[in-house]
């Protein structure tokens, strides 16, 4: 392992002053990718700028959207409430990283930083339409997270540039989102493929009756059904895609495909297909191609009908495992 000097910087003014004085250096946070790297002997750093100590990365605050620091642990946003209600889809994904004691140290920083095409909160924040916040010697700017991710491990910053935060905007009452992340095992473990969904739907019919569709135990079958005589329509989706392609990517021909239209089964259906069409997976250690490809087909649409749960769903319902 390579000997490397550790900087503890208490503010980002002094975190990005380091960056540029400094030889061969890189920035940690919760250091639980760069340390598994130094160990590796994948990376060689010779100073490792900490952020842990900086305060002003860490905050949540949920006035007009919501606006989270780089700081934040996966822990902090899994449990907030406002999130799990409003942001639904980050909470879930925040919520399946890693271990608790993962959870409890890695940041929302360091996870879309360090850009893995497994990274779990990103696609949520694809269909959340989050912004990257950076601040580097040129000053502050702020990236659309789709134009933040250029390949595996390569994200738009440019040398010395840190993530201060993110900035979600408000999505309104009618929009529900979810993330499912399939693994091997209900256990520690990276995603074989990962799909986030945003949906803001119009009801024409009766919203009690769209409500008591969802009730646990119900036919997934019959609660379309009920949904489609109710007139329920998709006024806009979002759906996201993780580990099938060399970045996480939004499914954008599906998303226009389901735009105005009545759900049904044969929709969700369709729109999976169209999803699955739009993906590029290959053969890994954890899965294969062809099955990363029937995954999406399936997990589109339940993601979809999950984020529809969340609007109108009793309270129950917040909890996705009980639907499909
Ligand atoms: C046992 C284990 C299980 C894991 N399971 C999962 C999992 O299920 N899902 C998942 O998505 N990930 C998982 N990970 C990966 C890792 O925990 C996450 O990616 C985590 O969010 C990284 O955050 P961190 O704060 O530890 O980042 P660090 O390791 O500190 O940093 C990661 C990268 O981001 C850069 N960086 C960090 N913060 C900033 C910033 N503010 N601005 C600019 N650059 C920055 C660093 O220089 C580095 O390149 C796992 C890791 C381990 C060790």
């Amino acid at each position: 392992m390579s000997n490397y000097e550790y900087h503890k910087p208490q503010t980002v003014k002094e975190a990005i002053g380091l960056m540029e004085s400094l030889e061969n250096a890189k920035y940690i946070a919760g250091g639980t990718d760069v340390i598994v790297l130094v160990k590796q002997e994948k990376l060689a750093p010779a100073n490792l700028v900490s952020l842990r100590n900086i305060s002003e990365l860490v905050y949540i605050d949920t006035k007009d959207g919501l606006k989270l620091g780089a700081g934040v642990t996966h822990s902090a946003i899994a449990n907030n409430e406002f999130i799990r209600k409003r942001y639904s889809a980050l909470a879930d994904a925040a919520g399946a990283v890693g271990s608790k004691q993962i959870r409890n140290v890695a940041t929302m920083g360091g996870n879309i930083c360090n850009a893995a095409p497994s990274a779990d909160t990103a696609c949520p924040l694809l269909v959340l339409d989050a912004k990257i916040v950076i601040d580097g010697k040129a000053g502050k700017r702020e990236v659309p997270i789709d134009d933040f991710f250029l390949g595996p491990n390569k994200v738009a910053l440019n040398a010395g540039e840190l993530v201060t935060g993110f900035v979600l905007p408000d999505l309104g009452s009618n929009t529900g989102s979810a993330y499912i992340k399939h693994a091997r095992r209900q256990a520690m473990d990276l995603p074989i493929i990962g799909i986030a969904a945003r949906a803001a739907i119009k009801i024409d019919g009766n919203e009690a009756v769209c409500r008591d569709s969802f009730v646990a135990g119900n036919d997934i079958s019959q609660t379309i059904k009920r949904l489609e005589d109710e007139r329920l329509v998709f006024e806009d989706v979002r759906i996201a895609m993780g580990v099938v392609a060399p970045r996480p990517v939004r499914a954008k021909k599906a998303e226009e495909a389901i735009k105005g239209k009545i759900i049904s089964e044969k929709l969700l259906k369709e729109i999976g297909e169209i999803a699955a069409s739009e993906s590029q997976p290959r053969d890994s250690i954890r899965g294969e191609a062809w099955y990363r490809r029937e995954m999406v087909k399936v997990l589109t649409g339940r993601a979809i009908l999950r984020s529809i749960g969340r609007i109108v769903g009793p309270e129950q319902m917040t909890n996705p495992n009980r639907l499909w």
